[in-house]
Parts: C-alpha cells; structure tokens; sequence
C-alpha cells in the first residue's frame, strides 16, 4: 500500500484577464459524500479535461469522475495567451526550432493531432469563432537579431516543406498599427483561442460524460488491494484508475521530484478601448526571441483590449509574490507604451501570472508511475496543446489503446534530474536574466 499526504496547493496569483471578461454557464459542485467510480482525474485543465473526454470516448459506460482543487478556468488553463502552436516552440533553448528535421516532424504531427482533438471537442460542443479561432500567428521581430531569429526559424521550417511567409515592417505596420516592429514570420497551422472560454467550453461539454468537482482538492491519495483512493475536504472517490494532470504539482503527489522546473510567466490586460491606433481588430503576435513579449489583441462588439505576456521566472516553491508580479505589470505597460504610445491612457483592468512546467531535456512526466496511477505531466511551456496530448495519451496507455502516436510519446526518458537547490535556482534564474536582457526590445 503507498499511502500519501498532499502537503501543497496551487495558489494562484492576480485574476486572469480572460476568465473575468468569459461567462459561465453551468453550476459549481464540490465533492461532498464518499463515491466510487471507474475512472478519477485529478485536475481539470487541458490535461485533465483532454483526458476525461478521451475516456468518454473509449468507455462510454464507465463512471468518471473528475476532482479539481480550485475553479474551472481560475487555474493556468484559464490564464494563458491562448496560442493552439502546431510548430516548434521550444522555450528554453534560445531559439523555437533546435531539434533535427526527424525530431521536428514527430514534434508537428503530435501538436497537429492535439490541436485535431481540441478542434473536434470545440465543434462537438458548439465553440464560436471568438473561443477557438484557427487565424496561425505572427513570430514579431522588433530588433535585427529578432529578424535573424525569424530567418533561422523560416529556414528550418522550408527544410521540412512547412508553410511559411515573412511580412516586412510596412505590413506588420496594417496588421498592428504599431511601427515598433521591423518584420514578421506568419504560420497558418496555429489556433487562437480565448482560453478561459475554451476550458470552461470543454468542462460543460463534458458535464454528461462525467462528474467535475470543483474546490474539491486531493489532499491524501491511498493505494490499497488495487484500489485508489482520493480523500478531500468533504469527501472521497474511490477507483482503479487514476488519472493525474496536475501539470507541476505531481511533485506533491511523490513523483518526479527534483526533476522538474517550475516557471512562471506574467500577463497584464488593458481595459477595453475603442478607436485607437492599433490596427485590425484581432491580431497575435509571438516574439521573434523566446525571451520577448507576446503580444495579442481582440476585439468584441466594437471593442478591444489588448494583453501583453512577458518574462519568465524559475520558483521552486510554486508560488511568486504580489510584489513580483506589481512590478512586472509596471515592466509590461512600458513595453505597452513602446508599441502603442496611443494606449497610454488606457490602464490595464487586470494582471496575473501562472505556472509552468519544464524539464531540462524538454520531455513530459508521463507514463503509468505506480500500478493504475498515470501521469500526463510537464507540459514543457505549451500546455494548449502538449498538455491536451498527455491527457489524451494517459487515457489511451491506461485503457490499453495501441496506436503508433502512443508508442512514439511513450519512448522518451525521464525528465533529467536537476542539481539541488538552490544551485537549480541559481543557475535557471540566471539563466533567464541573461536571455532576457539579449532579448532586448523584444520584450
Ligand atoms: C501567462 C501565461 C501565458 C501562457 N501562454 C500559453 C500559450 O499561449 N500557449 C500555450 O500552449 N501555453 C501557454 N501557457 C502555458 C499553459 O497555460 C499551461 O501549459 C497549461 O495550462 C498546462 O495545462 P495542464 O492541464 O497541464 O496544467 P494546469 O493548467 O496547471 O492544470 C492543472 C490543474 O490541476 C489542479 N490541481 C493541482 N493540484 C491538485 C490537487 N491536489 N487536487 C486537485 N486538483 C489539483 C490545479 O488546480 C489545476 O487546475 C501560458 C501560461 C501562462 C501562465
């Protein structure tokens, strides 16, 4: 029997822009009595949900219950920049695209069959165009090195045949409205989707198939004769198979512990604003440099906001401070202010951050870790997608579905040990500052 206490909650930092302006139309309910079932998730974002809507496809008749700690959408899963990306988008080397033409390829297909899936959950349960938007997106460059990025990026995709096409200053210019941007790398394969939307889309989509329970976290996780058993605040679920897509927070439950890097990234959104110059009504701009600003703007009924993503951070202990993000909120409306010195007095009506979850060798925590206990962790910086891909995968490798997607993530190592802290701290914070401060007017 393994017996286990979890000692640590997400906590989340500032509200997420995207979740208060998204509309909520199905009820809260929190796991109160002891019940058992089939199936249990914990954690309902894209790996959790991907996951539980995979299993109601396989085993319409099994009971699936899902147990998440806070509020659907008020996670991570509902406070990201909402880039669906079907190429490369490796974070943490410097440059997107480092990995060989084979590495690559495998790396596009598995993207293209996530952002597959969450296109197929986005129609079957009637998501518009203003949730999950198939635009592509811009790779920005707003410095030469930022245009040099851009070409060794174009580069490595026309090696594989992948469509591409560079813009020039003049057209970024019509697009944005902002002359802050020297050209642009455009891909069509990207989705845009309004995230909070699209996670609370997926969750009341999912309302028949299976039991969500919100503000029901798993505070103690008990392996007794093949069963599992999951105790919260008010209640328990019972089951063989459990299913965990809480992203960094499996080091909580016992597993991958100093394997993984917890990151955080920073996003502040303007109040809504109207006539400005700021070009057409939806854009979304990625830096040409990792280390930049993302920068995406839409517009509904007339009127717009814009939000701007910036810096990384490396806390091990989950959780940034007020402080920390105040001042980056300041860092971010200056870099505002730099692209749209229009917008100067339009204040920003929300700030936030949220976490991610890297490895060194850029792998997932994935895979069955103990006997009925699966993993769709790490999701290396592009949860939309790579976290919607653990998911579906944790449920095809815990009902035995065979396929050659599931054989190729199932062949990675283990996400590689990092050095004890506070060296990890030390040496990823350091790390980061310096790429940041070369990303210069990227960010
Ligand atoms: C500002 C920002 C911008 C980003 N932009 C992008 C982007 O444009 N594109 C992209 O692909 N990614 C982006 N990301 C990253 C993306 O949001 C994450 O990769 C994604 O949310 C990971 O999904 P997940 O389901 O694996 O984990 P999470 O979204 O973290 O979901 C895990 C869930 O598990 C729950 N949980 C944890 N512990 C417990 C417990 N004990 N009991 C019950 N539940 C528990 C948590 O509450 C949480 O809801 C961004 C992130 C941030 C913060």
């Amino acid at each position: 029997m393994s017996d286990l206490v979890v000692k640590r909650l997400p906590a989340e930092s500032g509200t997420s822009g995207w979740e208060a302006i998204s509309k909520r139309c199905f009820p809260v309910r929190t796991l109160d009595g002891d019940v058992s079932a089939d199936w249990l998730i914990i954690g309902a974002g894209f790996a959790g949900l991907s996951a539980a809507r995979r299993l109601a496809q396989l085993r319409p008749s099994d009971r699936i219950v899902l147990l998440e700690a806070g509020e659907i959408a008020k996670g991570t899963s509902g406070r990201n920049s909402g880039y669906m990306i079907d190429v490369p988008h490796n974070l943490s080397s410097g440059e997107y695209s480092v990995a060989s033409e084979v590495a690559t390829r495998t790396e596009i297909a598995q993207n293209r069959f996530a952002i597959s899936f969450a296109a197929d959950a986005a129609a079957e349960y009637g998501m518009s165009a203003r949730t999950f938007d198939p635009s592509g997106k811009i790779n920005a460059a707003a410095t030469e090195r930022g245009l040099k990025l851009n070409a060794n990026y174009g580069r490595s995709l026309g090696d594989i045949g992948e469509e591409h096409r560079f813009l020039d200053a003049d057209a970024m210019r019509e697009i944005t409205g902002s002359s802050y941007y020297l050209g642009g790398l455009y891909t069509p394969g990207a989705v845009m989707i309004q995230p909070a939307d699209y996670i609370r889309g997926l969750a009341a989509g999912l309302a028949s198939k299976a039991d969500i329970f919100e503000h029901s976290p798993v505070l103690k996780l008990e392996h007794l004769d093949g069963m599992w058993k999951a105790l919260s605040r008010r209640g328990s679920v019972t089951a063989p198979k459990v299913i965990l897509g809480v992203n960094g927070h499996i080091e909580d439950f016992g597993h991958f512990r100093s394997r993984l890097m917890h990151i955080f990234t920073y996003a502040s959104m303007t109040a809504p604003f109207t006539a400005k110059s700021t070009g057409k009504d939806r854009w979304a701009l990625l830096p040409a440099d990792p280390m930049g600003a993302t920068v995406r703007k839409m517009t509904t009924d007339g009127a717009s906001r814009i939000v701007i993503r910036t810096r990384f951070t490396y806390d091990w202990t989950i959780q940034v401070s007020k402080k920390r993000l105040a001042g980056i909120a300041a860092e971010q409306r200056t870099s505002l202010d730099a692209r749209f010195p229009d917008l100067k007095d339009v204040p920003f009506e929300h700030v936030w951050a949220g976490r991610l979850c890297l490895s060194r060798n850029h792998v997932p925590a994935f895979g069955e870790i103990e006997k009925g206990l699966y993993s769709a962790c790490c999701e290396n910086g592009l949860g939309t997608v790579k976290s919607t891909l653990a998911g579906v995968m944790a449920a095809d490798l815990a009902t035995g579905t065979r396929s050659d997607m599931l054989d190729r993530f199932s062949d990675q190592p283990e996400p590689a040990r990092l050095p004890p802290e506070p060296l990890a701290w030390l040496g990823v914070n350091s790390v980061i500052r310096w790429q940041q401060l070369r990303a210069g007017r990227e960010g």
